[in-house]
């Protein structure tokens, strides 16, 4: 008994922790008709990060699907405040987002059609506007200003209470004071979630346990990429100015300190930034831990500090009323994790969040829709929990968070160079040496170009002639980093059937195909080999590796009868692609390679050089070639094996960025860059990848339900290029309408245009109609594509 609570001995969903992410799930999970439903909380509701948190609500963050997100949790609280009447403590104050440089004023200025297009009201205004909005406010060296003014404050406490009363309400359960001891998987897939006060058994568990989720998920055997930090900032006493105000001040917040400062009653907040990430529980969290806060150090913020008081000078001349320095979390690259715990089956996270109070009604929202509905109908693809592998320890986590750290205000679109290497192939050395750069995709080091004598070069133009040089004869590429699977067993073809929206290859045959999940939407999209009636070998894009392997065990029938591994670290893979590979490939291998003994859409396995690799007639660059993929052990001798061999033909080592032209030159878009989850096959453009006379395959209802709207379609588009080519998210307009936006894009050396993938409103793409891109404030006119530029009769590719 937990108070006057009888604990149930089975539920629907376990979600532990009662934080306002916590509770927020529960309110969707229940609010949806899932009302079998509790929550477990080890104290009070509120006690972990939650109940010290300063509250602020952000909508514009610069990259469009954060904005989204953003706004979707807005909607939601509004909608919630409506539905169960509950108050959440918000108050509207609107944001300042100054800018003391031209190139920060731009930046922020370009955000404007982004935010905009999602519904956020965002504009940019001057210091006489600033001063007027917040009198407060010294102006020294400030040029403007992004001005929110529907960004404001929620009262922690008072939502993530009134999640939980409006959960109880629709039937949901909580249990206080219950600490959740074990999280056991019972062999018919249920879990039984031991605690303190006796078991439950449960279909699904949701860790939702802030900075403890790594300590929770390990009962089940997981590691979570998450830390615990500290994080302060100090409340003043009474501003008298403030009172003779009649309204409250904008938030302001100076990125490039950075701190913001906001009103809290009639005294001041102050967000306190500091230069090195102050981690906290180095040993471990406490097994008595409680709501205790740590000893607040100004030193460590004093930059920030000072910075906040030149600009709001009211703040020397009052006292400190609170100092809060708590414990919160952090991941890798400072984003929340949401969704399956890869590896688990039936187990979701929902924590890590720098934002977790802003965001929590959407959290809730999303993580209650993949429960329910199979996954989310937004995209959160910037969140998935499936985004890190083991190697994203503790050394990793805090090389990344000492690049950039703390607020979740840095820009981290740039090349990381910390927690490298982590994955790397055998070659990694050799190709080094060769002048190639790398980036990191899930953890693996991939080349993405190589040097050609210019110590200066961004790269553009060395792909560029990477991809002339493959077009034009041959080239290999370490594409070690696809993700790599076999699936066998008495029932591995079964089981893929069910899950492929395309009916699976003979032996010896490759097929490319999507898997759905019952709404249509692309949970994977995978090059399936099959090598024995009931052995296939399939493959996905690098950052595709946990998410797809994820998806695919969650669906194993439980009864043993198919085996699923990933392969990936355990083999090597190159591309040999180009019209002389056929050439390359045979003076290294005695197998037969002509066009009718190994036709296009054939795997086999070849001796090559002193090793043996499985050989897939199969590329997404649009020429002749082979991935040849093989044990890690052969990967050097292949390798160099092909070089020599290469020689006469002037075989070129090409990168990532090359390989990224060639194929949208060919028209394969890529699940992570090009579509994701939150897509169906149609919406994302796979419809040529789906057979919807096949019969049985998880999805086909969806499909054939032609009456569904399709907002927005995946596009193959091409456009004249003057500069470099758009960016990912880049706005495409009718008129002054926002109709789409831009995923990949490059300049197509071979085709002589830029070429983009792009989603664009479905009236739109039937309609004809010429459409713009805006790059960088100028307007592209843009064609959609009824054909692939290069290649369109796939003469090249089966040639
Ligand atoms: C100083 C500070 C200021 C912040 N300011 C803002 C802000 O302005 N705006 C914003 O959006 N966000 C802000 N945040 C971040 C925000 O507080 C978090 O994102 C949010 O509170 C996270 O909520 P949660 O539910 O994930 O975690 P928590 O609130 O930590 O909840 C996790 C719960 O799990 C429970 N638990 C743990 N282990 C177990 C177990 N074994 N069994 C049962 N229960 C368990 C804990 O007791 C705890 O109650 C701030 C954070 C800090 C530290």
């Amino acid at each position: 008994m937990i108070g006057s609570i009888q604990m149930k001995s089975h539920a629907r969903v376990v979600v532990i922790g009662g934080g306002v992410i916590g509770c927020s799930i529960l309110y969707y999970l229940a609010k949806n008709g899932w009302t079998d439903v509790v929550l477990i909380e080890r104290m009070d509701l509120t006690a972990g990060t939650t109940w010290h948190a300063a509250g602020n609500v952000s909508l514009a963050d610069g990259n469009r699907a954060v904005n989204q997100f953003n706004v979707l949790a807005y909607k939601l609280y509004r909608e919630m405040e409506n539905e169960t009447g509950e108050h959440l403590g918000w108050t509207r104050t609107g944001s300042i987002l100054i800018a003391k440089t031209n190139d920060l004023l731009e930046r922020y200025a370009s955000r404007t059609e982004s935010a905009r297009a999602v519904g956020i009201d965002y504009h940019m205004i001057g210091p006489d506007e600033i001063k007027k909005l917040h009198p407060l406010m010294e102006l020294d060296g400030i040029l403007g200003a992004a001005y929110v003014p529907d960004e404001g404050v929620l009262d922690p406490s008072m939502t993530t209470h009134a999640f939980a009363r409006a959960s109880r309400a629709k039937g949901a359960e909580i249990y206080r004071h219950t600490k959740v001891t074990g999280l056991t998987e019972q062999l018919n897939g249920e879990w039984k979630v031991g605690t303190d006060k006796g078991d439950i058994i449960t279909e699904y568990v949701v860790i939702a346990a802030g900075f403890w989720s790594p300590v929770v998920a390990r009962m089940a055997g997981a590691h979570i990429p998450i830390v615990p930090t500290e994080r302060q900032y100090l409340v003043t006493d009474e501003v008298p100015e403030l009172r003779q105000l009649d309204r409250k001040v904008p938030m302001l917040r100076d990125f490039a300190v950075p701190f913001y400062v906001r009103q809290e009653r009639n005294g001041l907040l102050i967000g306190v930034h500091e230069p090195h990430t102050p981690y906290c529980f180095l040993d471990g969290i406490p097994d008595d831990f409680g709501q205790e806060l740590f000893p607040v150090d100004l030193e460590r913020g004093a930059h920030s500090l000072e910075s906040a008081m030149a600009r709001v000078p009211a703040l020397g001349r009052v006292g400190i009323k609170t100092e809060i320095c708590g414990p919160t979390s952090r991941t890798p690259d400072l984003q929340g994790l949401i969704g399956p715990i890869p590896g688990l089956r039936n187990v979701h996270i929902s924590a890590g969040f720098a934002n977790g109070i802003s965001q929590a009604a959407a959290l809730g929202h999303v993580a209650a829709e993949w429960l329910i509905e199979g996954s989310p109908s937004v995209d959160v693809s910037m969140l998935y929990a499936s985004r890190f592998g083991c190697y994203a320890n503790k050394r990793f986590i805090r090389a990344m968070l000492s690049e950039a750290h703390v607020f979740g205000t840095v820009d981290l679109s740039g090349e990381r160079l910390a927690g490298r290497p982590a994955r790397a192939s055998a070659l990694y050395d050799r190709l080094k040496a060769k002048g190639a750069h790398f980036s990191a995709q899930l953890g693996w080091e991939t080349p993405m170009w190589f040097s050609r004598g210019n110590a200066r070069s961004n790269g553009v133009e060395e792909a560029r002639a990477e991809a002339l040089d493959v077009r034009k004869s041959v080239g290999i590429l370490d594409l070690t980093a696809l993700a790599k699977y076999e699936v066998s067993g008495p029932a591995a073809s079964t089981f893929l059937d069910r899950l492929c929206a395309r009916r699976l290859p003979a032996v010896g045959s490759i097929v490319s195909t999507p898997m759905l999940n019952e709404r249509g939407q692309v949970m994977c999209f995978t090059t399936i080999a099959r090598v024995e009636p009931n052995r296939f070998y399939l493959t996905a894009a690098p950052q595709a590796e946990l998410h797809h392997y994820s998806w695919m065990n969650e669906q194993l029938p439980r009864d043993g009868s198919v085996q699923l591994e990933n392969v990936t670290g355990r083999y090597g893979a190159l591309l040999l692609s180009g019209p002389r590979a056929r050439e390359v490939l045979a003076k290294v291998s005695e197998a037969k390679l002509s066009n009718d003994d190994f036709p296009w859409l054939t795997v086999a396995d070849i001796d090559i050089a002193f090793g043996r690799a499985r050989a897939l007639r199969f590329n997404m660059v649009g020429e002749l070639g082979w991935e040849l993929h093989h044990p890690l052990e052969y990967q050097i001798g292949i390798y160099e094996a092909l070089a020599a061999a290469g020689e006469e033909f002037q075989i070129v080592d090409f990168g990532f960025k090359a390989y990224d032209t060639l194929r949208l030159e060919a028209g394969w878009p890529i699940w992570g860059a090009d579509f994701n989850t939150s897509q169906t096959a149609t919406s994302a453009g796979l419809s040529r990848f789906v057979d919807p006379s096949k019969e049985g395959f998880i999805g086909r209802r969806a499909i054939l339900d032609t009456a569904r709207p399709v907002p927005y379609r995946l596009v193959h588009i091409s456009f004249d290029l003057d500069g470099s080519p758009p960016e990912i998210g880049d706005l495409l307009f009718d008129g002054n309408d926002v109709v789409g936006f831009v995923h990949s894009s490059t300049y197509g050396p071979s085709v002589g245009s830029g070429i983009a993938f792009a989603s664009v409103k479905d009236d739109l793409v039937r309609g004809g109609k010429t459409i713009n891109c805006l790059v960088r404030g100028n307007r592209l006119p843009v064609s959609i594509l009824e054909r692939t530029p290069h290649d369109p009769e796939s003469l090249r590719v089966s040639s």
